[in-house]
């Protein structure tokens, strides 16, 4: 049920492909239930000796006679014979709702049909063929529209998903894992889909189907049809059982799907590590696993789904003869009533037993469907679940609800008393400890500041929280004496340009992947920030020149000419702060010393944050000041020299470093 609400708002826009659906299914039960019906007149007409007016005529006649006689019983009865009375007006009105039906039958029906018998029932084939054929078409037509609705659902749930996840903060996407995500866009997105196919079409058309059956049915004989109603409450409490067992599997084999898409990612993601360490073995080992836990799960599933057809076939087979054996009961015994219960307005023929039979098997035959695809639906609700996780996701980084507006940085940027943890506990839950403590610092506009510090000091962590990648436990960062938080997101990041160590380049050609981060920039603006980071020198030897493609990832590239293209996109955004994490860290001497020569125009009017473990000369001609950060604190903010006179784990750091370089 949950499913359904969560689901309405996203077919709302196309409700009137959804009704005109719904109404081409009911057309569909009319015409279903009406042709089941035909066994009625094909029956009669093939046992009577008569045709049909004779025997309709007749059957009028008759019932206008048990009318009389029922009156002229009533009038005999004494008027303190409550229960003999009672009995009595119920034969009486039963009889006039059958006569009324006979005469409409007389006076609309059979001018229609011919006298002659044989002509008769070709005629009920002709009606059969003529009906067959148009459910032919609604169905058609339903299906038509019920596709169209959900392939436009489907693509708008996937759209909104996505768009949800990238308004969210980067830690929590980062937890989520992108394997995680992308399966849940993928796969059960597209297990959702078929859900929803199934309602829009087998879940409202079955149901009216069965819905016609059992209205013809009731006209036919509504006790008998009751009665073979009584088992439904108990088809109804073993699903809504086996329906909460199935839902929970079914979420078992959309998680270990997830598991399968991430073992894959991994395994391509770093492929030159598996094909060098020749760990195809291991990673097949892992996938073979995964895939072993996605058939255990799957397989449960698949058994839960496999009870549900013979269940539900026994309990229609019941249900059937429950109305099927009283009335075979009444047929063969010619009478109306069993163990003085009525059962029928008078005494049951062959040809209203087969007819009443051929409705209730019609609704079995309904029934049955709904069972299968009942698999479908808890499928789909579990995925629902999933989807609609991502969705419900808060970001931890909420937008400011009064925005400050904040022109070009220009004063001093703030660390006041900051402090983080990442939320998660480590595997002996304990939680883990925090990444930064207690931290304090102010760098002034256009300072270049080195943050140095062991691995895992936390140094990455602090200058994620500058663009807000997460926001600090305690304590706050201002800019100019504006609160980060305090800022509109979009407007904060325009001032902040990052560079990293891994470059994150697109599979685009050169140009673009610089003007990814001006999308507005004109020809020459971007010629001037490759130029600006010396991207030019090795571009204008490409065949392809700016406009080369450099493959996923950047791969048909060096790293120093990913590191130099990174650069230049950064410089084409015009930063007032720039952030470097470990730049310079993963290139050759060479680059380096480029990418140095490069920052020192750069920087220029800039505040600059630059982590590094590579503490040389030409980096030190470039800082102002240096931050050295000591498990989640600052332990000493100065200048080279002055850290080295008084910092120890400043001078163990330069130290180690300078034993690399003699090395
Ligand atoms: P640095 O950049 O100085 O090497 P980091 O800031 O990356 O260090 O990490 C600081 C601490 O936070 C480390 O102990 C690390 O294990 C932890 N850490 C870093 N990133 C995460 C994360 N995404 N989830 C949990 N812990 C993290
Ligand atoms: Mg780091």
């Amino acid at each position: 049920m949950e499913t359904v609400s969560r689901l309405f708002p996203f077919v709302w826009p196309y409700r009137r492909k959804a009704v005109l659906s719904i109404l081409c299914a009911v057309f569909i039960s009319i015409l279903w239930a009406g042709n089941l019906s035909t066994v009625l007149p094909m029956v009669r007409v093939l046992f009577e000796q008569r045709n049909l007016h004779e025997y309709v005529d007749e059957q009028i006649e008759q019932t206008r006679v048990d009318i009389n006689r029922h009156n002229e019983d009533i009038a005999q009865i004494e008027l303190d014979d409550l229960e003999l009375r009672a009995r009595s007006q119920q034969r009486l009105s039963d009889a006039t709702r059958q006569l009324a039906l006979l005469t409409t039958t007389r006076n609309y029906v059979l001018p229609w049909v011919p006298q002659d018998r044989f002509d008769t029932i070709a005629l009920i084939f002709g009606c059969f063929l003529i009906a067959t054929f148009l459910k032919g078409v609604f169905v058609y037509i339903q299906e038509v529209l019920v596709g169209d609705v959900v392939n436009r659902v489907i693509v708008d749930i996937r759209k909104k998903c996505f768009r949800h996840i990238l308004s969210l903060d980067y830690q929590t996407i980062a937890a989520a894992g992108p394997a995680n995500l992308i399966s849940r866009i993928t796969n059960d997105v597209e297990t959702l889909a078929t859900g929803l196919r199934t309602v829009l079409v087998r879940l409202v058309r079955e149901p009216l189907k069965a819905g016609g059956c059992i209205a013809f049915a009731f006209v036919l004989n509504w006790r008998l049809t009751l009665l073979s109603l009584l088992v439904v409450p108990c088809i109804a409490l073993l699903f809504a059982k086996f329906g909460r067992s199935l839902k929970r599997a079914s979420k078992g084999t959309l998680q270990s799907m997830s598991g399968i898409y991430k073992g894959l990612a991994e395994t391509f993601d770093s492929l030159k590590i598996v094909i060098a360490f020749g760990a195809a073995r291991r990673h097949r080992r892992q996938f073979h696993l995964s895939n072993k836990e996605y058939l255990d799960k799957s397989m449960k599933v698949v058994r839960l789904s496999a009870l549900a057809r013979p269940t539900t076939e026994l309990m229609g087979a019941i249900a059937v003869l429950c109305a099927v054996i009283p009335g075979t009961y009444l047929v063969l015994r010619s009478t109306d009533e069993i163990w003085g219960i009525k059962l029928a307005p008078g005494a049951m023929d062959i040809a209203q037993l087969s007819a009443l039979y051929a409705l209730l098997a019609g609704t079995l035959d309904s029934v049955r469907k709904l069972s299968t695809v009942y698999g479908d639906l808890k499928r789909s609700a579990a995925a629902s679940d999933r989807i609609f996780e991502i969705l419900h996701e808060k970001t931890k980084v909420p937008e400011p609800r009064e925005p400050q507006i904040v022109s070009r940085h220009s004063s001093e940027i703030r660390f006041e008393n900051i402090s983080f943890s990442y939320s998660q506990e480590q595997a002996d839950g304990n939680p883990r400890p925090p990444a930064l403590r207690n931290l304090s610092f102010t760098v002034t506009a256009g300072e270049v500041v080195a943050v140095i510090g062991e691995n895992g000091s936390g140094k990455s962590t602090l200058l994620n929280l500058l663009p807000r990648f997460m926001d600090p436990d305690q304590g706050a960062i201002l800019i100019d004496g504006v609160d980060v938080r305090q800022i509109r997101s979009s407007d904060l990041r325009s001032q902040i340009g990052i560079v990293t160590q891994e470059t994150q380049l697109f599979d685009d050609t050169i140009a673009e992947n610089i003007r990814y981060s001006k999308p507005d920039a004109t020809w020459e603006e971007i010629e001037d920030a490759a130029k600006k980071a010396h991207v030019i020198p090795f571009v204008s030897h490409l065949p392809g020149g700016f406009s080369t493609q450099i493959g996923e990832k950047g791969q048909k590239l060096s790293g120093g000419q990913r590191q130099r293209i990174a650069l230049a996109r950064a410089i084409l955004r015009d930063p007032s702060i720039l952030i470097l994490d470990e730049a310079t860290s993963a290139l050759d001497s060479q680059s380096e010393h480029i990418v140095h020569k490069v920052l020192k125009q750069f920087v220029r009017g800039r505040t600059v944050f630059v982590i590094t473990h590579v503490i040389n000369d030409t980096f030190l001609d470039l800082v102002t000041r240096i931050v050295v950060m000591d498990a989640g604190q600052v332990a000493a903010i100065g200048t080279h020299e002055e850290l080295l006179q008084t910092c120890s784990i400043y001078r163990r750091l330069y130290q180690s470093n300078s034993h690399q370089r003699a090395a």
